[in-house]
Protein backbone atom coordinates (compact mmCIF):
# COMPACT_ATOMS: atom_id res chain seq x y z
CA UNK A 1 0.00 0.00 0.00
CA UNK A 2 3.05 2.19 0.55
CA UNK A 3 6.51 2.09 -0.27
CA UNK A 4 8.70 3.75 2.74
CA UNK A 5 11.49 2.57 1.20
CA UNK A 6 11.90 3.95 -1.90
CA UNK A 7 11.33 7.24 -0.43
CA UNK A 8 14.11 6.75 1.93
CA UNK A 9 16.62 5.57 -0.62
CA UNK A 10 15.93 8.66 -2.49
CA UNK A 11 16.72 11.11 0.35
CA UNK A 12 19.18 8.50 2.26
CA UNK A 13 22.15 11.35 2.70
CA UNK A 14 20.03 13.93 4.35
CA UNK A 15 18.41 11.73 6.43
CA UNK A 16 21.04 9.71 7.75
CA UNK A 17 23.09 13.02 8.02
CA UNK A 18 20.24 14.57 9.70
CA UNK A 19 19.48 11.49 12.51
CA UNK A 20 23.59 11.45 12.90
CA UNK A 21 23.35 15.13 13.78
CA UNK A 22 21.34 14.83 16.74
CA UNK A 23 23.47 11.52 17.87
CA UNK A 24 26.16 13.72 18.12
CA UNK A 25 24.49 16.30 20.09
CA UNK A 26 22.99 14.06 22.43
CA UNK A 27 19.94 15.94 22.66
CA UNK A 28 17.31 13.86 21.68
CA UNK A 29 14.40 14.91 23.53
CA UNK A 30 12.86 18.76 22.66
CA UNK A 31 16.66 19.58 20.96
CA UNK A 32 16.58 22.26 17.97
CA UNK A 33 15.51 20.20 15.63
CA UNK A 34 11.86 19.91 17.23
CA UNK A 35 12.30 24.10 17.27
CA UNK A 36 12.92 24.45 14.14
CA UNK A 37 10.42 22.00 12.51
CA UNK A 38 7.88 23.82 14.74
CA UNK A 39 8.99 26.95 12.79
CA UNK A 40 9.36 25.35 9.29
CA UNK A 41 6.17 23.93 9.57
CA UNK A 42 4.19 27.63 10.75
CA UNK A 43 5.89 28.66 7.87
CA UNK A 44 5.16 26.16 5.22
CA UNK A 45 0.69 26.77 6.76
CA UNK A 46 1.04 30.32 7.54
CA UNK A 47 0.04 29.64 11.10
CA UNK A 48 1.45 31.80 14.16
CA UNK A 49 1.70 28.08 16.13
CA UNK A 50 3.09 24.81 15.59
CA UNK A 51 3.13 22.87 18.98
CA UNK A 52 4.57 19.09 18.38
CA UNK A 53 3.65 16.43 20.57
CA UNK A 54 4.56 12.31 20.42
CA UNK A 55 1.27 11.31 17.82
CA UNK A 56 -1.88 12.20 16.11
CA UNK A 57 -3.78 10.39 19.14
CA UNK A 58 -2.32 12.55 21.73
CA UNK A 59 -3.01 16.28 19.39
CA UNK A 60 -6.48 15.27 19.60
CA UNK A 61 -6.53 14.54 23.23
CA UNK A 62 -4.28 17.97 23.93
CA UNK A 63 -6.46 20.14 21.71
CA UNK A 64 -9.89 19.23 23.57
CA UNK A 65 -8.10 19.64 27.15
CA UNK A 66 -6.58 23.30 26.31
CA UNK A 67 -9.95 24.21 25.07
CA UNK A 68 -11.29 23.50 28.56
CA UNK A 69 -13.95 20.94 27.39
CA UNK A 70 -15.49 19.66 30.70
CA UNK A 71 -17.13 15.78 31.11
CA UNK A 72 -20.79 15.98 29.53
CA UNK A 73 -19.78 18.26 27.18
CA UNK A 74 -21.03 16.99 23.34
CA UNK A 75 -18.41 16.84 20.57
CA UNK A 76 -19.87 16.33 17.40
CA UNK A 77 -17.62 14.19 14.34
CA UNK A 78 -18.03 12.04 11.87
CA UNK A 79 -19.07 8.39 11.97
CA UNK A 80 -16.58 7.63 9.25
CA UNK A 81 -12.71 8.04 10.74
CA UNK A 82 -9.90 5.96 12.25
CA UNK A 83 -11.20 5.07 16.06
CA UNK A 84 -8.50 8.04 17.53
CA UNK A 85 -10.84 11.00 16.74
CA UNK A 86 -14.13 9.45 19.14
CA UNK A 87 -11.04 7.63 21.30
CA UNK A 88 -10.00 10.87 23.30
CA UNK A 89 -13.65 12.28 23.22
CA UNK A 90 -14.71 9.35 25.39
CA UNK A 91 -11.21 9.05 27.06
CA UNK A 92 -11.76 12.97 28.41
CA UNK A 93 -15.19 12.09 29.71
CA UNK A 94 -17.03 14.06 26.79
CA UNK A 95 -19.95 12.49 24.86
CA UNK A 96 -19.16 12.52 21.08
CA UNK A 97 -21.90 12.61 18.80
CA UNK A 98 -21.68 10.97 15.53
CA UNK A 99 -22.72 12.10 12.44
CA UNK A 100 -23.67 10.46 9.05
CA UNK A 101 -21.12 11.56 6.09
CA UNK A 102 -21.53 12.51 2.73
CA UNK A 103 -21.74 9.39 -0.26
CA UNK A 104 -19.25 11.26 -2.04
CA UNK A 105 -16.42 12.58 -0.33
CA UNK A 106 -17.26 10.36 2.44
CA UNK A 107 -16.61 13.20 5.41
CA UNK A 108 -18.76 14.20 7.30
CA UNK A 109 -22.42 15.58 6.23
CA UNK A 110 -22.45 19.20 7.19
CA UNK A 111 -26.38 19.25 6.65
CA UNK A 112 -26.93 16.75 9.31
CA UNK A 113 -24.85 18.69 11.98
CA UNK A 114 -27.48 21.13 13.50
CA UNK A 115 -29.77 18.80 13.93
CA UNK A 116 -27.66 17.03 16.52
CA UNK A 117 -26.68 20.04 18.29
CA UNK A 118 -28.00 20.43 22.05
CA UNK A 119 -27.48 23.13 24.83
CA UNK A 120 -24.41 20.79 25.69
CA UNK A 121 -22.45 20.76 22.15
CA UNK A 122 -19.70 22.36 22.78
CA UNK A 123 -17.60 21.46 19.51
CA UNK A 124 -16.97 20.00 15.99
CA UNK A 125 -14.17 17.41 14.61
CA UNK A 126 -14.59 17.33 11.24
CA UNK A 127 -11.83 14.75 9.93
CA UNK A 128 -10.41 15.60 6.73
CA UNK A 129 -10.72 11.96 5.79
CA UNK A 130 -8.37 10.43 2.75
CA UNK A 131 -7.04 13.87 1.94
CA UNK A 132 -9.82 16.32 0.75
CA UNK A 133 -10.93 18.68 3.10
CA UNK A 134 -15.06 18.74 4.49
CA UNK A 135 -16.92 21.48 4.05
CA UNK A 136 -15.37 23.92 6.30
CA UNK A 137 -17.50 26.78 5.60
CA UNK A 138 -20.77 25.12 6.75
CA UNK A 139 -18.87 23.96 9.36
CA UNK A 140 -18.07 27.51 10.71
CA UNK A 141 -21.51 29.32 9.47
CA UNK A 142 -22.39 26.77 12.54
CA UNK A 143 -19.75 27.16 15.03
CA UNK A 144 -20.36 30.85 14.63
CA UNK A 145 -23.74 30.65 14.83
CA UNK A 146 -24.19 28.55 18.31
CA UNK A 147 -20.92 29.78 19.54
CA UNK A 148 -18.90 26.03 19.10
CA UNK A 149 -15.18 25.26 18.54
CA UNK A 150 -13.68 23.67 15.92
CA UNK A 151 -10.93 20.86 15.80
CA UNK A 152 -9.72 20.05 12.53
CA UNK A 153 -8.39 16.03 12.35
CA UNK A 154 -5.91 16.63 9.46
CA UNK A 155 -3.89 13.58 10.14
CA UNK A 156 -5.24 12.79 6.29
CA UNK A 157 -4.61 16.13 4.60
CA UNK A 158 -1.47 17.81 5.96
CA UNK A 159 -0.63 20.54 3.00
CA UNK A 160 -4.44 20.02 1.62
CA UNK A 161 -5.72 23.56 0.09
CA UNK A 162 -9.17 24.72 1.17
CA UNK A 163 -10.83 27.64 -0.99
CA UNK A 164 -13.03 30.23 0.62
CA UNK A 165 -16.00 31.59 -1.45
CA UNK A 166 -14.49 35.03 -0.77
CA UNK A 167 -11.16 32.97 -3.11
CA UNK A 168 -8.97 33.50 0.01
CA UNK A 169 -6.99 29.84 0.61
CA UNK A 170 -6.13 28.23 3.51
CA UNK A 171 -4.52 25.23 4.10
CA UNK A 172 -6.26 22.13 5.72
CA UNK A 173 -5.71 22.40 9.25
CA UNK A 174 -5.49 26.24 10.01
CA UNK A 175 -9.26 27.03 9.29
CA UNK A 176 -10.97 26.02 12.54
CA UNK A 177 -9.62 27.21 16.21
CA UNK A 178 -7.15 24.23 16.49
CA UNK A 179 -5.70 21.65 14.09
CA UNK A 180 -4.67 18.31 14.54
CA UNK A 181 -2.26 15.97 12.88
CA UNK A 182 -0.69 12.57 12.62
CA UNK A 183 3.49 12.07 11.18
CA UNK A 184 2.71 8.39 11.60
CA UNK A 185 5.20 6.76 9.05
CA UNK A 186 2.23 6.24 6.82
CA UNK A 187 0.78 9.84 6.56
CA UNK A 188 1.58 11.98 3.75
CA UNK A 189 4.34 13.73 5.88
CA UNK A 190 5.48 10.79 7.85
CA UNK A 191 7.85 10.53 10.60
CA UNK A 192 10.13 7.37 11.26
CA UNK A 193 8.41 6.44 14.06
CA UNK A 194 5.24 8.12 15.72
CA UNK A 195 4.97 12.02 16.13
CA UNK A 196 2.06 14.31 16.04
CA UNK A 197 1.02 18.56 15.73
CA UNK A 198 -1.38 20.98 16.87
CA UNK A 199 -1.72 24.45 15.19
CA UNK A 200 -3.57 27.17 15.67
CA UNK A 201 -3.54 31.02 15.63
CA UNK A 202 -4.32 31.23 19.38
CA UNK A 203 -1.64 32.26 21.53
CA UNK A 204 -3.36 31.54 24.33
CA UNK A 205 -4.68 28.06 23.08
CA UNK A 206 -0.94 27.73 21.84
CA UNK A 207 0.36 28.06 25.56
CA UNK A 208 -1.79 26.16 27.34
CA UNK A 209 -1.46 23.09 24.59
CA UNK A 210 2.16 23.42 24.58
CA UNK A 211 2.24 23.45 28.24
CA UNK A 212 -0.21 20.28 28.40
CA UNK A 213 1.97 18.38 26.49
CA UNK A 214 4.67 18.38 28.79
CA UNK A 215 3.01 17.74 32.20
CA UNK A 216 1.30 21.29 32.86
CA UNK A 217 4.60 22.86 32.81
CA UNK A 218 5.75 26.33 31.77
CA UNK A 219 8.97 26.47 33.79
CA UNK A 220 10.46 23.21 34.62
CA UNK A 221 9.50 21.59 38.07
CA UNK A 222 6.50 24.06 38.00
CA UNK A 223 3.11 22.13 37.33
CA UNK A 224 0.35 24.74 36.16
CA UNK A 225 -1.84 21.98 35.65
CA UNK A 226 -2.48 18.26 34.39
CA UNK A 227 -0.90 17.60 31.45
CA UNK A 228 0.43 14.49 29.53
CA UNK A 229 3.92 13.61 28.35
CA UNK A 230 3.33 13.78 25.01
CA UNK A 231 7.07 15.23 23.20
CA UNK A 232 8.67 15.31 19.84
CA UNK A 233 11.75 12.99 19.52
CA UNK A 234 14.86 15.75 17.83
CA UNK A 235 15.45 12.16 15.61
CA UNK A 236 11.64 12.58 14.47
CA UNK A 237 11.68 16.50 14.14
CA UNK A 238 14.88 16.57 12.48
CA UNK A 239 13.43 13.57 9.57
CA UNK A 240 9.84 15.76 9.53
CA UNK A 241 12.02 18.87 8.77
CA UNK A 242 13.69 17.18 5.53
CA UNK A 243 10.60 15.71 4.80
CA UNK A 244 8.64 18.59 4.86
CA UNK A 245 10.63 20.74 1.69
CA UNK A 246 9.43 17.63 0.09
CA UNK A 247 5.76 17.25 0.46
CA UNK A 248 3.96 19.74 -1.87
CA UNK A 249 6.00 17.01 -4.48
CA UNK A 250 4.84 14.07 -2.82
CA UNK A 251 1.42 15.67 -2.64
CA UNK A 252 1.50 16.14 -6.32
CA UNK A 253 2.57 12.53 -7.22
CA UNK A 254 -0.15 11.48 -5.50
CA UNK A 255 -2.46 13.27 -7.23
CA UNK A 256 -1.20 12.62 -10.56
CA UNK A 257 -1.58 8.86 -9.55
CA UNK A 258 -4.66 9.32 -8.67
CA UNK A 259 -5.82 10.94 -12.15
CA UNK A 260 -4.33 7.92 -13.84
CA UNK A 261 -6.32 5.74 -11.93
CA UNK A 262 -9.12 7.55 -12.87
CA UNK A 263 -8.23 7.33 -16.62
CA UNK A 264 -8.33 3.43 -15.97
CA UNK A 265 -11.77 3.33 -13.97
CA UNK A 266 -14.12 5.88 -14.86
CA UNK A 267 -15.46 3.87 -17.61
CA UNK A 268 -16.60 0.96 -15.63
CA UNK A 269 -19.98 1.02 -14.33
CA UNK A 270 -19.05 -0.98 -11.36
CA UNK A 271 -16.41 1.31 -9.96
CA UNK A 272 -17.34 4.86 -8.60
CA UNK A 273 -14.07 7.13 -8.69
CA UNK A 274 -13.25 9.08 -5.62
CA UNK A 275 -15.15 12.55 -6.12
CA UNK A 276 -13.26 15.84 -6.04
CA UNK A 277 -14.95 18.71 -4.40
CA UNK A 278 -14.71 22.02 -5.50
CA UNK A 279 -13.77 23.72 -2.85
CA UNK A 280 -10.60 21.60 -1.94
CA UNK A 281 -7.88 19.66 -3.57
CA UNK A 282 -7.50 16.33 -2.71
CA UNK A 283 -4.05 14.53 -1.68
CA UNK A 284 -4.87 11.47 -1.68
CA UNK A 285 -3.84 9.86 1.41
CA UNK A 286 -5.55 6.75 0.39
CA UNK A 287 -7.43 6.21 -3.25
CA UNK A 288 -10.87 4.44 -2.36
CA UNK A 289 -13.12 3.71 -4.87
CA UNK A 290 -16.62 2.20 -4.05
CA UNK A 291 -17.47 -1.06 -5.87
CA UNK A 292 -21.13 -1.27 -7.29
CA UNK A 293 -22.37 -4.98 -7.69
CA UNK A 294 -18.97 -6.48 -6.69
CA UNK A 295 -18.24 -9.13 -4.75
CA UNK A 296 -15.31 -7.00 -2.83
CA UNK A 297 -13.65 -9.73 -0.37
CA UNK A 298 -13.58 -11.75 -4.42
CA UNK A 299 -11.66 -9.12 -5.60
CA UNK A 300 -9.26 -8.63 -2.82
CA UNK A 301 -8.43 -12.10 -2.75
CA UNK A 302 -8.02 -11.75 -6.76
CA UNK A 303 -5.64 -9.22 -6.18
CA UNK A 304 -3.85 -10.69 -3.40
CA UNK A 305 -2.94 -14.08 -5.34
CA UNK A 306 -1.81 -11.93 -8.12
CA UNK A 307 0.59 -9.91 -5.36
CA UNK A 308 -1.45 -6.72 -5.37
CA UNK A 309 -2.59 -5.25 -1.42
CA UNK A 310 -5.85 -3.43 -0.83
CA UNK A 311 -7.10 -2.52 1.99
CA UNK A 312 -11.05 -1.51 3.43
CA UNK A 313 -10.96 1.72 5.52
CA UNK A 314 -12.62 1.18 7.59
CA UNK A 315 -14.62 -1.96 7.58
CA UNK A 316 -17.06 -1.15 10.64
CA UNK A 317 -18.45 2.29 11.31
CA UNK A 318 -17.63 3.18 14.83
CA UNK A 319 -21.12 4.11 15.73
CA UNK A 320 -21.33 -0.70 15.21
CA UNK A 321 -17.57 -0.87 17.36
CA UNK A 322 -17.78 -2.70 20.34
CA UNK A 323 -15.47 0.08 22.11
CA UNK A 324 -18.38 2.17 21.74
CA UNK A 325 -21.17 0.32 22.61
CA UNK A 326 -22.05 2.34 25.33
CA UNK A 327 -22.82 5.63 23.35
CA UNK A 328 -26.41 3.34 22.39
CA UNK A 329 -26.31 3.86 18.09
CA UNK A 330 -28.39 0.82 16.90
CA UNK A 331 -27.67 -0.30 13.07
CA UNK A 332 -29.14 1.48 10.81
CA UNK A 333 -28.53 5.04 12.58
CA UNK A 334 -26.29 6.16 9.48
CA UNK A 335 -27.47 4.71 6.48
CA UNK A 336 -24.99 6.38 4.57
CA UNK A 337 -21.51 5.41 6.75
CA UNK A 338 -23.18 1.31 6.48
CA UNK A 339 -23.25 1.25 2.85
CA UNK A 340 -19.95 2.60 2.06
CA UNK A 341 -18.03 0.05 5.03
CA UNK A 342 -19.58 -2.40 2.41
CA UNK A 343 -18.69 -0.99 -0.72
CA UNK A 344 -15.27 0.99 -0.26
CA UNK A 345 -11.89 -0.49 -1.56
CA UNK A 346 -8.43 1.43 -1.12
CA UNK A 347 -5.78 0.96 -4.08
CA UNK A 348 -1.97 0.95 -3.10
CA UNK A 349 -1.30 4.94 -3.61
CA UNK A 350 2.24 6.29 -2.46
CA UNK A 351 4.41 9.01 -4.32
CA UNK A 352 6.58 6.61 -5.67
CA UNK A 353 4.07 4.10 -7.37
CA UNK A 354 5.32 3.93 -11.37
CA UNK A 355 3.41 3.67 -13.91
CA UNK A 356 4.17 -0.05 -14.57
CA UNK A 357 2.81 -0.86 -11.53
CA UNK A 358 0.07 1.12 -11.42
CA UNK A 359 -1.23 -0.49 -14.81
CA UNK A 360 -0.92 -3.71 -13.18
CA UNK A 361 -3.11 -2.87 -10.25
CA UNK A 362 -5.33 -1.29 -12.60
CA UNK A 363 -5.69 -3.99 -15.21
CA UNK A 364 -5.90 -6.39 -12.78
CA UNK A 365 -8.78 -5.21 -11.53
CA UNK A 366 -10.44 -4.33 -14.63
CA UNK A 367 -9.49 -7.99 -15.21
CA UNK A 368 -11.55 -9.37 -12.70
CA UNK A 369 -14.43 -7.20 -13.31
CA UNK A 370 -14.97 -8.36 -16.36
CA UNK A 371 -15.29 -12.28 -15.64
CA UNK A 372 -17.05 -11.86 -12.59
C1 LIG B 1 -3.69 8.43 11.77
C2 LIG B 1 -4.90 9.14 12.25
C3 LIG B 1 -5.01 9.60 13.58
C4 LIG B 1 -4.07 9.20 14.67
O1 LIG B 1 -2.75 9.49 14.53
P1 LIG B 1 -1.65 8.64 15.32
O2 LIG B 1 -0.40 9.41 15.06
O3 LIG B 1 -1.64 7.27 14.77
O4 LIG B 1 -2.01 8.66 16.77
C5 LIG B 1 -6.12 10.35 13.91
N1 LIG B 1 -7.09 10.63 13.01
C6 LIG B 1 -7.02 10.19 11.74
C7 LIG B 1 -8.12 10.54 10.80
C8 LIG B 1 -5.94 9.42 11.33
O5 LIG B 1 -5.89 8.97 10.06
Amino acid sequence: MVDLKSQYLAIKSEIDNAILNVLDSTSFINGPDVKAFQTDLEKYLDIDNVITCANGTDALQIALMALGLKPGDEVITTDFTFISTVEVISLLGLTPVLIDIDPDTFNINADLIENAMTENTKAIIPVHLFGQCSDMEKICKLATKYGLYIIEDTAQALGADYFNTNNTIKKAGTIGNIGCTSFFPSKNLGAYGDAGAIFTDDKDLAEKAASIANHGTNIKYYHDRLGVNSRLDSIQAAILRIKLKYLDRYNSARKKIADRYDDYFSDSPKIKIPHRCPFSTHIFHQYSIIMEGTDRSGLQEFLRTNGIPSMIYYPVPLHLQKAFSDINYNAGAFPVTEKICKKILSLPMHPDLDNEQLEYIAENIIDYLNKS
